[in-house]
Parts: C-alpha cells; sequence; structure tokens
C-alpha cells in the first residue's frame, strides 16, 4: 500500500515529507510559495481541492484565497472544459497548470484523485518536465475594425443557423480553394483529440509545432470543390480566410466552445500564437497511454 506521512512543526521552517517509497524531502516554508488550486463545482472536485488543500498546506505551501497571480503552479481540478475554461478566465497565465481529472473524458487532467500523494512527492523532488502548450491566434478584421481572440483547442469559422458558408482560403499567400461546407476548424495540437478529431482530423503529438485546418462537411459536387481532408500547417505560415461577400454577417468564431458574432467580417488571420502556456508533464509516456485509455 502506498502511502505518505507528512511531518511537520509549527515553530520551525523545515518541514520534512515522507515519501511513499521511504525517501525524504525536505522543504523550506520560508519561500512564501503559493499555489492556486482552481476547481469547478462538480462534489467530486470539491472534495478532491478540499484534500489536496489540506495536504499542501501540511507541508508549508500556502494556497491561494483567490486567484494569485504570483503563484508557482495552478491545479486545475475538473475535465478538461474546466482546463479550458480556466486557461481564458486567467488570462493564459505563465503559472505551469497541472489538472486533475474529475470529469468526463479528461484528457488533458493528467492525475487522477487518488493520486495526490504521488503527485506531491513529484513535484517536491522536481519529478516532471515543463511542456508548452501552443495556442491558435485569430486575428479578426470586419469592415470597421480588427479583433484578437485566442484558443487552446480550436477556433472555429462557421455558419450562423446551419447555414452553408463559402470561404476563400490561402495559406503562406498561396490561394488554396474556395471552401463550401458546414465551416472549417483550425485546431492546434492540443486541441487535435477535440472536436478536430470528430471532424476526421488526425491526432497531432501535443509538442509537434504546426496547426491543422480541417474541414466541417465539406461539399465536393459539380458547382463546389473543397479539400475533403485536414491539412497541416507550418507555424510559421498564416491561414487566411475571406468569406464570400453574401456570407459576411453569416459567419460565426467558435473559441474553445465560445461563440463570437461580428457584423461584416471580411478577413480573418489565423496562425499558431507567439504566446504559450505551459503544463507540468509527469509522465513521458502519457500522451500515447492516454490516448489508448480514452479513446480505444
Ligand atoms: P464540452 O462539453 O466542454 O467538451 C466536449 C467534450 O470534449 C468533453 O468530453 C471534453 O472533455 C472534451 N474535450 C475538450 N477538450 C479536449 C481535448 N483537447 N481533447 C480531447 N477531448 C477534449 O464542450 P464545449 O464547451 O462546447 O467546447 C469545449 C470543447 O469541446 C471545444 O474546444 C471542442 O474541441 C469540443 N467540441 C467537440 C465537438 C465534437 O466533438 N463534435 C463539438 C463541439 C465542441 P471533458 O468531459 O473532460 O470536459
Amino acid at each position: 500500500m502506498m502511502y505518505n506521512i507528512f511531518v511537520y512543526n509549527i515553530h520551525s521552517i523545515t518541514y520534512k515529507y515522507y515519501t511513499a517509497l521511504g525517501g525524504i524531502v525536505l522543504f523550506h516554508n520560508d519561500d512564501n510559495r503559493i499555489i492556486n488550486i482552481i476547481y469547478n463545482d462538480n462534489k467530486m472536485s470539491i472534495i478532491t481541492a478540499n484534500k489536496l488543500k489540506e495536504k499542501l498546506e501540511a507541508i508549508g505551501f500556502k494556497i491561494a484565497p483567490t486567484y494569485d497571480y504570483n503563484a508557482e503552479l495552478n491545479i486545475c481540478i475538473g475535465g478538461d472544459g474546466a482546463f479550458l475554461r480556466a486557461v481564458h478566465n486567467y488570462s493564459f497565465p505563465n503559472i505551469p497548470f497541472v489538472g486533475i481529472n474529475t470529469g468526463h473524458l479528461g484528457f488533458f487532467q493528467e492525475l487522477s484523485p487518488e493520486n495526490l500523494d504521488r503527485f506531491i512527492e513529484a513535484y517536491l523532488n522536481r519529478n516532471y518536465t515543463i511542456e508548452e502548450i501552443y495556442l491558435v491566434e485569430a486575428i479578426i478584421c470586419t469592415r470597421t475594425s480588427c479583433i484578437e481572440l485566442i484558443g487552446i483547442n480550436e477556433i472555429v469559422i462557421k455558419g450562423i443557423e446551419s447555414k452553408v458558408i463559402h470561404l476563400d482560403v490561402s495559406i503562406a499567400d498561396n490561394y488554396l480553394e474556395r471552401f463550401s461546407g458546414d465551416g472549417l476548424i483550425i485546431s492546434t495540437p492540443t486541441g487535435s483529440t477535440a472536436y478536430n478529431y470528430s471532424a476526421g482530423g488526425s491526432i497531432i503529438f501535443p509538442t509537434l509545432k504546426v496547426l491543422q485546418m480541417t474541414p466541417l462537411s465539406p461539399i465536393t459536387s459539380k458547382v463546389y470543390r473543397s479539400l475533403t481532408t485536414s491539412a497541416i500547417v507550418h507555424h510559421d505560415m498564416i491561414i487566411k480566410v475571406n468569406p464570400e461577400y453574401r456570407d459576411e454577417n453569416s459567419i460565426l468564431i467558435v473559441v474553445d466552445g465560445i461563440q463570437h458574432t461580428y457584423d461584416n467580417i471580411i478577413e480573418v488571420n489565423l496562425k499558431l500564437s507567439d504566446m504559450t502556456i505551459n503544463k507540468l508533464a509527469l509522465d513521458p509516456n502519457y500522451f500515447w497511454w492516454n490516448l489508448k485509455d480514452k479513446f480505444i
């Protein structure tokens, strides 16, 4: 049986953490080490957050009462949806994330509520790497202004009210096609297992620096001809999308499941963002066994 014993003395500045494997980690509480625990309102998430808070405070970490931008770690408890919301709500912070899955799928969330002690031990021993999560950026220009949106999984351009839309697509200034169909998903490597995968796109290893453009129900007939499979695009290249004139007001921009509407969209430029977020990677084989576990 795996277990840990926390030994600490409130008058001392050194905490001893006895690990499950019998080792000892000495931890100084004068470093003012702060951790954010972010959780959704699912019962299991609340229980897990309370347990984790107790364990981390016992070894001298401060758990921020409200989100603290000086914290060293964000622990997000919930499913993938909770992780996506946390990153958007806290404006893509630099502080690394680690996830504990209490959701339905939890593809992002490497930990489970049963292995909190193992996680604490690995964290104290620095047995992890920091993985960059690439983001997708869209500059949306209307007839009057331009606005920037950032996505973790994907940015989707689709028609309002299930209308077919017609989009002129260029990649790195090379005209590619007039797309006709439900829309286009521009996915990050991280988002490749989300909407992109359901639409027939490929799964991309998360550290590959590419974007994927995946069509949603493309029409291929004598009238319209669109690429029917996804294309993988180099990170330096811009995907330029110009809606056909009559579609300027029929376009919806959906960022990680959140809808945005604008009047008179004339151009959308999409690329891999210069900004990234960080994620703690505890097991180097996690991606492949997670893929098998969650999808096969
Ligand atoms: P949601 O209910 O929050 O998410 C839908 C499902 O997608 C959930 O099971 C979620 O996992 C899972 N998911 C999210 N990101 C993932 C990722 N990177 N890899 C694998 N699975 C992932 O739905 P929402 O609020 O509308 O949008 C959030 C995301 O859902 C979007 O970014 C989009 O990728 C995806 N989505 C998928 C479809 C589809 O497959 N047809 C349609 C719309 C949106 P949890 O259960 O752990 O939260």
